[in-house]
Protein backbone atom coordinates (compact mmCIF):
# COMPACT_ATOMS: atom_id res chain seq x y z
CA UNK A 1 0.00 0.00 0.00
CA UNK A 2 1.28 3.32 -0.92
CA UNK A 3 1.32 6.28 1.01
CA UNK A 4 -0.24 9.56 -1.43
CA UNK A 5 -0.05 13.02 -0.31
CA UNK A 6 -2.46 15.19 -2.60
CA UNK A 7 -2.36 19.03 -2.47
CA UNK A 8 -5.48 20.79 -4.26
CA UNK A 9 -5.26 24.74 -5.09
CA UNK A 10 -8.29 27.32 -4.68
CA UNK A 11 -9.26 27.22 -8.42
CA UNK A 12 -9.86 23.16 -7.77
CA UNK A 13 -12.22 23.35 -5.12
CA UNK A 14 -13.51 27.08 -6.14
CA UNK A 15 -17.04 26.12 -5.70
CA UNK A 16 -19.21 23.08 -4.65
CA UNK A 17 -18.90 21.00 -7.93
CA UNK A 18 -15.53 21.25 -7.91
CA UNK A 19 -15.14 20.17 -4.17
CA UNK A 20 -17.11 17.10 -5.33
CA UNK A 21 -15.05 16.62 -8.70
CA UNK A 22 -12.05 16.91 -6.08
CA UNK A 23 -13.82 14.05 -3.88
CA UNK A 24 -13.94 12.16 -6.35
CA UNK A 25 -10.64 11.59 -7.56
CA UNK A 26 -9.55 11.29 -3.79
CA UNK A 27 -11.91 8.28 -3.61
CA UNK A 28 -10.75 6.53 -6.61
CA UNK A 29 -7.14 6.82 -5.19
CA UNK A 30 -7.82 5.45 -1.73
CA UNK A 31 -10.49 2.44 -3.89
CA UNK A 32 -6.28 1.83 -6.11
CA UNK A 33 -5.37 0.44 -2.48
CA UNK A 34 -3.39 4.09 -1.15
CA UNK A 35 -3.21 5.29 2.22
CA UNK A 36 -4.71 9.35 1.82
CA UNK A 37 -3.33 12.45 2.53
CA UNK A 38 -4.92 15.86 1.26
CA UNK A 39 -3.82 19.47 1.86
CA UNK A 40 -6.31 21.59 1.00
CA UNK A 41 -6.27 25.52 -0.18
CA UNK A 42 -9.31 28.14 0.27
CA UNK A 43 -11.88 28.24 -2.28
CA UNK A 44 -11.55 30.20 -5.35
CA UNK A 45 -10.22 33.93 -4.39
CA UNK A 46 -11.45 33.50 -0.88
CA UNK A 47 -7.79 34.72 0.77
CA UNK A 48 -7.69 37.84 -1.60
CA UNK A 49 -11.41 38.48 -0.68
CA UNK A 50 -10.94 37.89 3.12
CA UNK A 51 -7.51 40.75 2.85
CA UNK A 52 -10.47 43.16 1.24
CA UNK A 53 -12.91 42.82 4.04
CA UNK A 54 -10.21 43.14 7.28
CA UNK A 55 -9.01 45.94 5.10
CA UNK A 56 -12.78 47.66 4.87
CA UNK A 57 -12.28 47.41 8.65
CA UNK A 58 -8.93 48.78 9.70
CA UNK A 59 -6.19 49.86 6.69
CA UNK A 60 -3.70 48.60 9.45
CA UNK A 61 -4.94 44.68 10.57
CA UNK A 62 -3.02 43.21 13.20
CA UNK A 63 -0.81 40.11 12.31
CA UNK A 64 -2.44 37.98 15.15
CA UNK A 65 -6.20 38.72 13.84
CA UNK A 66 -5.62 38.64 10.72
CA UNK A 67 -3.85 35.08 10.45
CA UNK A 68 -6.95 34.08 12.33
CA UNK A 69 -9.01 35.17 9.64
CA UNK A 70 -7.18 33.93 6.50
CA UNK A 71 -7.22 30.63 8.38
CA UNK A 72 -10.57 30.27 8.11
CA UNK A 73 -10.95 30.04 4.38
CA UNK A 74 -8.81 26.57 4.15
CA UNK A 75 -10.47 25.32 6.93
CA UNK A 76 -14.06 25.37 4.80
CA UNK A 77 -12.55 23.85 2.30
CA UNK A 78 -11.15 21.08 4.54
CA UNK A 79 -14.51 20.49 6.04
CA UNK A 80 -16.63 20.87 2.90
CA UNK A 81 -14.18 18.33 1.24
CA UNK A 82 -14.91 15.61 4.16
CA UNK A 83 -18.75 16.10 4.06
CA UNK A 84 -18.29 15.54 -0.21
CA UNK A 85 -15.96 12.44 0.90
CA UNK A 86 -18.16 10.83 2.90
CA UNK A 87 -21.47 11.73 0.63
CA UNK A 88 -19.18 9.01 -1.42
CA UNK A 89 -19.19 6.13 1.09
CA UNK A 90 -15.76 6.59 2.15
CA UNK A 91 -15.04 8.36 5.65
CA UNK A 92 -13.06 10.97 5.57
CA UNK A 93 -11.89 13.59 8.90
CA UNK A 94 -10.54 17.00 8.40
CA UNK A 95 -8.34 18.94 10.66
CA UNK A 96 -6.96 22.41 10.83
CA UNK A 97 -2.82 22.75 10.25
CA UNK A 98 -2.52 23.01 13.81
CA UNK A 99 -4.58 19.53 14.41
CA UNK A 100 -1.87 17.94 11.86
CA UNK A 101 1.14 18.84 13.57
CA UNK A 102 2.59 21.76 11.99
CA UNK A 103 4.37 23.59 13.96
CA UNK A 104 5.86 26.75 13.44
CA UNK A 105 7.74 29.70 14.25
CA UNK A 106 5.76 32.80 15.38
CA UNK A 107 6.13 35.22 12.81
CA UNK A 108 2.74 35.54 11.81
CA UNK A 109 2.09 35.75 7.80
CA UNK A 110 5.27 34.40 6.71
CA UNK A 111 5.85 31.65 9.77
CA UNK A 112 8.29 28.94 9.07
CA UNK A 113 7.40 25.06 9.88
CA UNK A 114 9.95 23.70 12.40
CA UNK A 115 8.45 20.72 13.13
CA UNK A 116 5.14 18.18 12.12
CA UNK A 117 4.05 16.17 14.40
CA UNK A 118 1.18 13.97 12.55
CA UNK A 119 0.17 11.45 15.09
CA UNK A 120 -3.31 12.15 14.26
CA UNK A 121 -2.50 12.14 10.98
CA UNK A 122 -1.40 8.76 11.49
CA UNK A 123 -4.37 7.50 13.36
CA UNK A 124 -6.78 9.03 11.24
CA UNK A 125 -5.32 6.86 7.93
CA UNK A 126 -4.68 3.64 10.51
CA UNK A 127 -8.43 3.86 10.89
CA UNK A 128 -9.07 3.68 7.28
CA UNK A 129 -9.76 7.23 7.23
CA UNK A 130 -8.50 9.83 4.11
CA UNK A 131 -6.54 12.40 6.47
CA UNK A 132 -7.76 15.95 4.80
CA UNK A 133 -6.12 19.01 6.29
CA UNK A 134 -6.06 22.93 6.17
CA UNK A 135 -3.21 24.12 4.20
CA UNK A 136 -0.96 27.17 4.53
CA UNK A 137 -1.72 27.10 8.15
CA UNK A 138 0.50 25.93 11.62
CA UNK A 139 0.60 26.61 15.28
CA UNK A 140 3.17 29.21 17.06
CA UNK A 141 5.76 27.07 19.37
CA UNK A 142 6.08 29.66 21.41
CA UNK A 143 3.23 31.79 21.49
CA UNK A 144 0.30 28.97 20.63
CA UNK A 145 -1.49 30.97 18.24
CA UNK A 146 -2.26 29.96 15.11
CA UNK A 147 -0.03 31.27 11.66
CA UNK A 148 -0.24 31.40 8.19
CA UNK A 149 2.69 30.75 6.00
CA UNK A 150 2.58 32.93 3.00
CA UNK A 151 0.45 33.36 0.11
CA UNK A 152 0.97 29.99 -1.73
CA UNK A 153 2.14 28.35 1.19
CA UNK A 154 -0.29 25.12 0.74
CA UNK A 155 2.15 23.55 -1.38
CA UNK A 156 4.53 23.77 1.51
CA UNK A 157 2.22 22.43 3.37
CA UNK A 158 2.04 19.35 1.43
CA UNK A 159 5.70 18.94 0.89
CA UNK A 160 5.95 18.69 4.26
CA UNK A 161 3.63 16.37 5.61
CA UNK A 162 5.18 13.97 2.74
CA UNK A 163 8.50 14.58 3.78
CA UNK A 164 7.40 13.47 7.50
CA UNK A 165 5.14 11.07 6.61
CA UNK A 166 7.45 9.87 4.24
CA UNK A 167 5.03 9.57 1.65
CA UNK A 168 5.71 7.67 -2.16
CA UNK A 169 4.65 10.82 -3.84
CA UNK A 170 3.47 14.14 -3.40
CA UNK A 171 0.88 15.33 -6.16
CA UNK A 172 0.13 18.98 -6.35
CA UNK A 173 -3.14 19.38 -8.10
CA UNK A 174 -3.76 23.30 -10.05
CA UNK A 175 -5.34 24.55 -13.07
CA UNK A 176 -2.67 23.73 -15.55
CA UNK A 177 -1.12 20.36 -16.74
CA UNK A 178 1.83 21.26 -15.02
CA UNK A 179 4.98 23.62 -14.99
CA UNK A 180 5.06 25.10 -18.72
CA UNK A 181 7.89 27.38 -20.14
CA UNK A 182 6.29 30.11 -19.17
CA UNK A 183 2.86 31.33 -17.53
CA UNK A 184 0.36 29.88 -20.36
CA UNK A 185 -2.19 32.83 -19.37
CA UNK A 186 0.50 35.20 -20.81
CA UNK A 187 2.26 32.56 -24.02
CA UNK A 188 -0.94 30.12 -25.18
CA UNK A 189 2.34 28.18 -26.93
CA UNK A 190 4.13 27.51 -23.89
CA UNK A 191 5.28 23.93 -23.16
CA UNK A 192 4.77 21.64 -20.79
CA UNK A 193 7.90 20.46 -19.34
CA UNK A 194 8.22 16.63 -18.53
CA UNK A 195 10.58 16.86 -16.00
CA UNK A 196 12.65 19.94 -14.03
CA UNK A 197 15.44 19.66 -11.77
CA UNK A 198 14.95 21.30 -8.25
CA UNK A 199 17.67 23.78 -8.75
CA UNK A 200 15.89 25.63 -12.21
CA UNK A 201 12.57 24.93 -10.36
CA UNK A 202 14.27 27.20 -7.31
CA UNK A 203 14.90 29.89 -9.77
CA UNK A 204 11.37 29.80 -11.66
CA UNK A 205 9.88 29.70 -8.36
CA UNK A 206 12.02 32.57 -6.99
CA UNK A 207 11.41 34.26 -10.26
CA UNK A 208 7.72 34.49 -9.61
CA UNK A 209 6.09 31.31 -11.07
CA UNK A 210 4.10 30.86 -9.15
CA UNK A 211 2.73 27.37 -9.79
CA UNK A 212 4.99 25.98 -6.64
CA UNK A 213 5.62 27.96 -4.32
CA UNK A 214 9.23 28.78 -3.33
CA UNK A 215 9.47 27.36 -0.01
CA UNK A 216 7.32 23.67 -1.06
CA UNK A 217 10.66 23.68 -3.67
CA UNK A 218 13.31 24.44 -0.90
CA UNK A 219 11.65 21.74 0.71
CA UNK A 220 11.13 18.95 -1.60
CA UNK A 221 15.05 19.52 -2.56
CA UNK A 222 16.28 19.00 1.12
CA UNK A 223 13.84 15.95 2.00
CA UNK A 224 14.08 14.51 -1.91
CA UNK A 225 10.56 14.45 -1.96
CA UNK A 226 9.65 14.01 -5.79
CA UNK A 227 6.94 16.25 -6.62
CA UNK A 228 4.39 15.66 -9.58
CA UNK A 229 2.43 18.95 -10.60
CA UNK A 230 -0.64 18.29 -12.41
CA UNK A 231 -4.25 19.42 -13.27
CA UNK A 232 -7.21 18.52 -11.08
CA UNK A 233 -9.55 18.95 -14.43
CA UNK A 234 -7.50 16.34 -16.85
CA UNK A 235 -5.57 12.93 -15.99
CA UNK A 236 -2.53 13.77 -18.12
CA UNK A 237 0.68 13.48 -16.58
CA UNK A 238 2.15 16.28 -15.01
CA UNK A 239 5.68 17.99 -14.62
CA UNK A 240 7.93 15.84 -12.31
CA UNK A 241 10.08 17.74 -10.08
CA UNK A 242 13.12 15.44 -9.00
CA UNK A 243 17.07 14.89 -8.74
CA UNK A 244 17.10 11.44 -10.63
CA UNK A 245 19.25 11.59 -13.76
CA UNK A 246 16.71 9.31 -15.80
CA UNK A 247 13.50 10.79 -15.51
CA UNK A 248 15.08 14.69 -16.51
CA UNK A 249 17.15 12.92 -18.96
CA UNK A 250 14.61 11.11 -21.19
CA UNK A 251 12.15 14.22 -20.18
CA UNK A 252 14.76 16.71 -21.87
CA UNK A 253 14.95 14.76 -25.02
CA UNK A 254 11.24 14.92 -25.40
CA UNK A 255 10.59 18.63 -24.13
CA UNK A 256 13.77 20.21 -25.84
CA UNK A 257 13.10 22.73 -28.33
CA UNK A 258 15.15 24.36 -31.05
CA UNK A 259 18.01 25.50 -28.82
CA UNK A 260 19.83 22.46 -27.74
CA UNK A 261 23.53 22.21 -26.34
CA UNK A 262 25.87 20.39 -28.29
CA UNK A 263 26.32 17.15 -27.90
CA UNK A 264 29.42 17.43 -25.72
CA UNK A 265 31.79 14.85 -25.46
CA UNK A 266 30.23 11.59 -26.47
CA UNK A 267 27.18 12.47 -23.90
CA UNK A 268 24.33 11.03 -25.05
CA UNK A 269 22.10 13.12 -23.88
CA UNK A 270 21.20 16.50 -25.99
CA UNK A 271 21.07 19.19 -23.16
CA UNK A 272 18.28 21.56 -22.77
CA UNK A 273 19.92 25.35 -22.12
CA UNK A 274 16.52 27.05 -20.99
CA UNK A 275 13.51 25.95 -18.89
CA UNK A 276 11.34 28.54 -19.37
CA UNK A 277 10.90 32.54 -18.46
CA UNK A 278 8.82 33.41 -15.25
CA UNK A 279 7.52 37.15 -14.73
CA UNK A 280 6.80 38.40 -11.40
CA UNK A 281 4.61 41.99 -10.87
CA UNK A 282 4.70 41.64 -7.17
CA UNK A 283 7.75 44.29 -6.53
CA UNK A 284 8.57 47.72 -6.25
CA UNK A 285 11.59 49.54 -6.91
CA UNK A 286 13.39 52.29 -4.72
CA UNK A 287 15.89 54.59 -5.55
CA UNK A 288 17.93 56.34 -2.57
CA UNK A 289 19.32 59.42 -4.71
CA UNK A 290 22.19 61.32 -3.54
CA UNK A 291 24.14 58.91 -1.50
CA UNK A 292 27.94 60.00 -0.46
CA UNK A 293 30.34 58.22 -1.79
CA UNK A 294 31.96 56.69 1.25
CA UNK A 295 32.72 53.37 2.92
CA UNK A 296 29.58 52.59 5.24
CA UNK A 297 26.87 54.06 3.08
CA UNK A 298 25.50 50.89 1.87
CA UNK A 299 26.29 49.09 5.00
CA UNK A 300 23.75 51.99 6.48
CA UNK A 301 21.37 52.11 4.35
CA UNK A 302 20.66 48.12 3.87
CA UNK A 303 21.44 47.73 8.15
CA UNK A 304 17.92 49.82 8.07
CA UNK A 305 16.35 47.30 6.33
CA UNK A 306 17.66 44.60 8.00
CA UNK A 307 16.13 45.97 11.02
CA UNK A 308 12.56 46.53 9.61
CA UNK A 309 13.17 42.61 8.59
CA UNK A 310 12.76 43.39 4.72
CA UNK A 311 13.58 41.27 2.08
CA UNK A 312 15.17 42.63 -0.65
CA UNK A 313 15.68 41.05 -4.23
CA UNK A 314 17.87 42.77 -7.04
CA UNK A 315 20.50 45.43 -5.72
CA UNK A 316 21.96 48.38 -8.34
CA UNK A 317 24.60 51.07 -7.48
CA UNK A 318 25.47 53.40 -9.84
CA UNK A 319 29.06 55.10 -10.26
CA UNK A 320 29.16 58.14 -8.51
CA UNK A 321 29.32 61.44 -10.63
CA UNK A 322 32.89 62.45 -10.14
CA UNK A 323 31.78 66.08 -9.90
CA UNK A 324 29.36 65.46 -6.82
CA UNK A 325 30.69 62.20 -5.29
CA UNK A 326 27.28 61.26 -4.77
CA UNK A 327 25.82 58.32 -6.05
CA UNK A 328 22.24 56.51 -6.18
CA UNK A 329 21.15 53.02 -4.89
CA UNK A 330 18.33 51.22 -6.18
CA UNK A 331 16.74 47.71 -5.03
CA UNK A 332 13.42 45.61 -5.82
CA UNK A 333 11.54 44.77 -2.81
CA UNK A 334 8.35 43.10 -2.43
CA UNK A 335 5.17 46.02 -2.99
CA UNK A 336 4.08 44.73 0.39
CA UNK A 337 7.09 45.75 2.27
CA UNK A 338 7.20 49.56 0.36
CA UNK A 339 5.83 51.80 2.97
CA UNK A 340 7.77 49.83 5.82
CA UNK A 341 10.84 50.37 4.24
CA UNK A 342 10.75 53.62 3.06
CA UNK A 343 9.81 54.47 6.98
CA UNK A 344 12.92 52.51 7.86
CA UNK A 345 14.83 54.87 4.88
CA UNK A 346 13.54 58.03 6.20
CA UNK A 347 14.69 57.60 10.33
CA UNK A 348 17.88 56.93 8.71
CA UNK A 349 18.44 59.83 6.36
CA UNK A 350 20.45 61.60 8.97
CA UNK A 351 23.25 58.97 9.25
CA UNK A 352 23.02 58.02 5.96
CA UNK A 353 22.61 61.66 4.26
CA UNK A 354 21.08 60.51 1.14
CA UNK A 355 18.74 63.50 -0.63
CA UNK A 356 15.60 61.84 -1.57
CA UNK A 357 13.38 58.51 -2.12
CA UNK A 358 12.17 57.70 -4.98
CA UNK A 359 9.40 54.80 -4.91
CA UNK A 360 8.11 52.69 -7.93
CA UNK A 361 5.24 50.35 -7.91
CA UNK A 362 4.82 50.27 -11.72
CA UNK A 363 7.93 47.48 -12.39
CA UNK A 364 7.99 44.18 -13.73
CA UNK A 365 11.06 41.26 -13.39
CA UNK A 366 11.30 38.97 -16.76
CA UNK A 367 13.61 35.72 -16.14
CA UNK A 368 15.24 33.37 -18.09
CA UNK A 369 16.03 30.34 -16.32
CA UNK A 370 17.86 27.18 -17.90
CA UNK A 371 21.17 24.92 -16.12
CA UNK A 372 22.64 24.80 -19.30
CA UNK A 373 23.59 28.37 -19.49
CA UNK A 374 26.55 27.98 -17.14
CA UNK A 375 28.24 26.54 -19.69
CA UNK A 376 26.74 28.22 -22.71
CA UNK A 377 27.92 31.93 -23.95
CA UNK A 378 25.86 34.30 -25.91
CA UNK A 379 22.83 33.79 -23.90
CA UNK A 380 22.71 37.13 -22.46
CA UNK A 381 23.14 38.44 -26.15
CA UNK A 382 20.03 36.65 -27.39
CA UNK A 383 17.65 37.92 -24.06
CA UNK A 384 18.98 41.76 -24.47
CA UNK A 385 18.58 41.16 -28.44
CA UNK A 386 14.83 40.02 -28.11
CA UNK A 387 14.24 42.79 -25.68
CA UNK A 388 15.52 45.51 -27.95
CA UNK A 389 13.66 44.01 -30.89
CA UNK A 390 10.13 45.05 -29.08
CA UNK A 391 11.81 48.01 -27.45
CA UNK A 392 11.04 47.13 -24.03
CA UNK A 393 13.54 49.27 -21.76
CA UNK A 394 15.95 47.52 -19.10
CA UNK A 395 16.25 48.94 -15.85
CA UNK A 396 18.08 46.66 -13.86
CA UNK A 397 19.91 43.51 -14.28
CA UNK A 398 20.87 40.67 -11.99
CA UNK A 399 22.45 37.20 -12.76
CA UNK A 400 22.67 33.85 -11.24
CA UNK A 401 24.35 30.62 -12.63
CA UNK A 402 21.50 29.83 -13.84
CA UNK A 403 19.22 32.88 -14.71
CA UNK A 404 19.51 36.23 -16.03
CA UNK A 405 16.79 38.46 -14.89
CA UNK A 406 16.07 42.23 -15.83
CA UNK A 407 13.25 45.05 -14.42
CA UNK A 408 11.05 46.86 -16.84
CA UNK A 409 7.90 49.15 -16.90
CA UNK A 410 5.37 46.83 -15.82
CA UNK A 411 3.12 47.52 -18.79
CA UNK A 412 6.06 45.28 -21.10
CA UNK A 413 6.29 42.59 -19.04
CA UNK A 414 3.89 40.34 -21.49
CA UNK A 415 5.55 41.51 -24.44
CA UNK A 416 9.08 40.77 -22.92
CA UNK A 417 8.18 37.50 -21.97
CA UNK A 418 6.47 36.25 -25.34
CA UNK A 419 9.99 37.38 -26.80
CA UNK A 420 12.20 36.25 -25.13
CA UNK A 421 10.25 33.21 -25.23
CA UNK A 422 10.28 32.98 -29.02
CA UNK A 423 13.72 34.31 -29.24
CA UNK A 424 14.87 30.78 -27.01
CA UNK A 425 12.59 28.75 -29.35
CA UNK A 426 10.62 27.53 -26.94
CA UNK A 427 7.16 28.15 -28.78
CA UNK A 428 5.36 24.55 -29.22
CA UNK A 429 4.01 24.19 -33.00
CA UNK A 430 0.65 24.26 -31.37
CA UNK A 431 -1.12 25.67 -28.69
CA UNK A 432 -0.85 22.91 -26.02
CA UNK A 433 -1.39 24.69 -22.85
CA UNK A 434 -5.19 24.81 -21.52
CA UNK A 435 -5.90 27.20 -18.17
CA UNK A 436 -8.68 25.28 -17.19
CA UNK A 437 -9.40 27.74 -14.02
CA UNK A 438 -9.01 29.69 -11.47
CA UNK A 439 -8.57 34.14 -12.43
CA UNK A 440 -5.35 34.48 -12.42
CA UNK A 441 -5.18 36.46 -9.10
P1 LIG B 1 -3.30 27.01 -7.13
O1 LIG B 1 -4.47 27.82 -6.71
O2 LIG B 1 -3.66 25.68 -7.68
O3 LIG B 1 -2.22 26.94 -6.08
P2 LIG B 1 -1.81 29.07 -8.50
O4 LIG B 1 -2.65 30.15 -9.07
O5 LIG B 1 -1.07 29.35 -7.24
O6 LIG B 1 -2.70 27.76 -8.39
O7 LIG B 1 -0.72 28.57 -9.57
C1 LIG B 1 -1.13 28.15 -10.85
C2 LIG B 1 -0.95 29.28 -11.84
O8 LIG B 1 0.44 29.58 -11.95
C3 LIG B 1 -1.36 28.99 -13.26
O9 LIG B 1 -2.73 29.18 -13.46
C4 LIG B 1 -0.50 29.95 -14.07
O10 LIG B 1 -1.21 31.12 -14.46
C5 LIG B 1 0.61 30.36 -13.11
N1 LIG B 1 1.95 30.14 -13.65
C6 LIG B 1 2.96 31.05 -13.65
N2 LIG B 1 4.04 30.56 -14.25
C7 LIG B 1 3.76 29.31 -14.63
C8 LIG B 1 4.50 28.29 -15.32
N3 LIG B 1 5.77 28.47 -15.70
N4 LIG B 1 3.90 27.10 -15.56
C9 LIG B 1 2.61 26.89 -15.18
N5 LIG B 1 1.86 27.83 -14.53
C10 LIG B 1 2.42 29.02 -14.27
N1 LIG C 1 -5.05 30.35 0.25
C1 LIG C 1 -3.68 30.80 0.40
C2 LIG C 1 -3.38 31.87 -0.63
O1 LIG C 1 -4.22 32.21 -1.43
C3 LIG C 1 -2.70 29.67 0.35
C4 LIG C 1 -2.65 28.87 -0.94
O2 LIG C 1 -3.57 28.97 -1.75
O3 LIG C 1 -1.70 28.11 -1.11
O4 LIG C 1 -2.29 32.39 -0.63
MG1 LIG D 1 -0.59 28.17 -5.56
Amino acid sequence: MALVVQKYGGSSVADADGIKRVARRVVDTKKAGNDVVVIVSAMGDTTDDLLDLAGQVTPTPPPRELDMLLTAGERMSAALLAMATMQLGVQARSFTGSQAGVITTEQHGDARIIDITPSRITSALAEGDIAIIAGFQGVSQSTKDITTLGRGASDTTAVALAAAMGADVCEIYTDVDGVFTADPRIVPTARKIDAISYEEMLEMAASGAKVLHLRCVEYARRYGVTVHVRSSFSTKTGTWVTADPATLATAQRSTNSGVRGADEQGEQMEQAIISGVAHDRSEAKITVVGVPDKPGKAAAIFEALAAAEINLDMIVQNVSAAATGLTDVSFTLPKTDGKTAIKALEKAKADVGFDSLQYDDQIGKVSLIGAGMRSHPGVSARFFAALAATGVNIEMISTSEIRISVVTRAEDVDTAVRAVHTAFGLDSEQVEAVVYGGTGR
